[in-house]
């Protein structure tokens, strides 16, 4: 499969660009859609390979948003759809975050199915979030569960909205296999928080994507400036975004047989981030807070199928936080 062309929705996106990255390794040809031609230009100076191309598909959510990009590519048989707003803080939760995710993972089926019969397999990026429960928080999370959000309870806050965003989009393609019965196969990966690298230092100039910012924001803790200030009390699971983008082109080359594969690695808090930011960094002179509240106790996910499917030695969470910042302090100059 190796000289395939696969198409990557949103390939500005984090995630994105390193499912690029790892598919132009192993001799994929790739056809990014960005939102505006500046972008599209910007992404293909950083790869700067023949075997990357970008379409401009301007919004998700235009009926046949993507019909001409695909149309244009009639070499294309694997669809990556990543594109899907990642924020807790807008202007109107279900405009700005649930009606692109849903609209947009729909359109792309549209469009496959309408122009494109050469193409057997979608994958689509979609969250753990729509195994969680949102009415209990103690129950079972595995492959088979799914998040029990309403649409009302979704447009509450922001971070309901991107739990009934991914939550109904997945759902939305599921209800589009049963009824159209198209000749293309989908499939999901359903990773936890992702923390790592960018595939480009000039991406990791001031502000991050979402996830990465738990981890930069820890470094405005200087001791002496703010020695008041709490360490934030996020906590969760994390897999490694180098580690999610195999899990993407695992789902290229195995069938899934309809798992929602999910990709984690282990439990964090703000905390434990802090201590392995101090322990490699100690010049940048961070509050200690209290290094010894790591205890975590997340919800009871059981992944033991994701994990054998995918057979990976995820990246730890030490290996991780110490890339990030590396990048982003050499970047950002703060040493
Ligand atoms: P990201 O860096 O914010 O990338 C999001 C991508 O989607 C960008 O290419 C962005 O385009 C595009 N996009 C967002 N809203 C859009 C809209 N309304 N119309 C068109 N394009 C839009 O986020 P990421 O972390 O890489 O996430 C990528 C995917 O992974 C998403 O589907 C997300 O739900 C899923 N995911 C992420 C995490 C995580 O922890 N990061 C965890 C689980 C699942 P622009 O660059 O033009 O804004």
């Amino acid at each position: 499969m190796g000289n395939s062309s696969v198409f990557v929705s949103g390939a500005t996106g984090f995630i994105a660009q390193h499912v690029i990255k790892q598919l132009i390794e192993k001799g994929y040809k790739v056809v990014g859609s960005v939102r505006t031609e500046a972008k599209g230009q910007n992404i293909q100076k950083n790869f700067g390979s023949e075997n990357f191309k970008y379409e401009i598909v301007e919004d998700l959510e235009t009926v046949g948003a993507f019909d001409k990009a695909l149309k244009n590519h009639p070499e294309v048989t694997i669809f990556m759809h990543t594109a899907s707003p990642v924020t807790w803080s807008v202007q109107d939760n279900e405009k700005d975050i649930i009606l692109p995710a849903i609209n947009g993972t729909v359109n792309a089926l549209k469009a496959i199915n309408a122009t494109s019969p050469q193409i057997e397999k979608v994958i689509i990026t979609s969250s753990i979030v729509t195994q969680f429960s949102f009415s209990n928080r103690s129950a079972l999370t595995n492959e088979n569960s799914w998040n029990d959000i309403t649409y009302d309870q979704a447009k509450e806050t922001g971070s309901a909205a991107y739990h009934g965003s991914k939550t109904f989009a997945e759902k939305a393609a599921v209800e589009f296999v049963e009824k159209e019965k198209p000749s293309f196969s989908v499939s999901t990966v359903h990773p936890v928080f992702v923390f790592g690298p960018q595939v480009f230092d000039s991406e990791a100039k001031g502000q991050l994507n979402v996830t990465n910012t738990f981890i930069s924001d820890l470094l405005n803790l200087k001791k002496g400036q703010s020695d008041e200030t709490p360490v934030p009390k996020i906590m969760g699971s994390f897999v490694d975004v180098r580690d999610v983008a195999k899990a993407h082109l695992i789902e290229i080359e195995k069938p899934t047989n309809g798992l929602r594969v999910i990709a984690q690695c282990e439990d964090f808090n703000s905390q434990k981030l802090l201590n392995i930011i101090n322990d490699n960094f100690p010049a940048l002179n961070l509050v200690k807070g209290d290094p010894s509240s790591t205890s975590i106790s997340d919800r009871n996910v059981d992944d033991s199928k994701s994990r054998e499917y995918l057979g990976l030695q995820y990246i730890s969470l030490e290996a991780s936080v110490v890339d990030t910042v590396q990048q982003y302090v050499t970047v950002n100059k703060l040493l």
